[in-house]
């Protein structure tokens, strides 16, 4: 939950323009343990500035993926937002019965770009990579 500040300095610099708006949703996302929804920002967004709609908070949160600052995982059929940690890498698992969200280390990947890279002189961009599926509490409450 650092980097708030630093996230602030490098949109400034990158020429963003920083309105309270763009902050509030900056601060929204940044404090929170992990993703939010684009519809949660929108409500927490809205205690702040009652008259922000749901399209600026979108395009601010394009904005700030644009930058580096963000990065977007599809759960379900909404997207989330969460602050880049570079320091804590991970992959997302999204199961597609009940959305749970599963975080997995980028070395489960590693062998998978390493081969893209070896056989096709491909190399993937896994960053905003999610893994479809269905996870074990669904798999077991389907056979139950
Ligand atoms: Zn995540
Ligand atoms: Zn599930």
């Amino acid at each position: 939950m650092s980097g708030h500040g630093s996230a602030v300095d490098m949109l400034r610099s990158q020429g963003y323009r920083m309105t309270p708006q763009r902050l509030s949703v900056l601060d929204i996302v940044a404090s929170q343990q992990g993703h939010i929804g684009v519809d949660e920002v929108w409500g927490l967004a809205r205690q702040q500035h009652p008259y922000v709609d749901l399209a600026t908070v979108y395009r601010t949160l394009q904005l700030l993926k644009r930058a580096g600052v963000v990065t977007e995982v599809l759960i379900g059929n909404r997207l989330h937002f969460e602050m880049i940690d570079k320091h804590n890498p991970h992959q997302h698992m999204v199961c597609s019965s009940c959305d749970s969200v599963f975080t997995l280390s980028p070395d489960y990947l590693a062998g998978f770009s390493r081969r893209l890279v070896e056989e096709f002189g491909f190399v993937p961009d896994l960053e905003n990579l999610t893994i479809g599926g269905t996870c074990l509490a669904c798999l077991q409450s389907e056979q139950a």
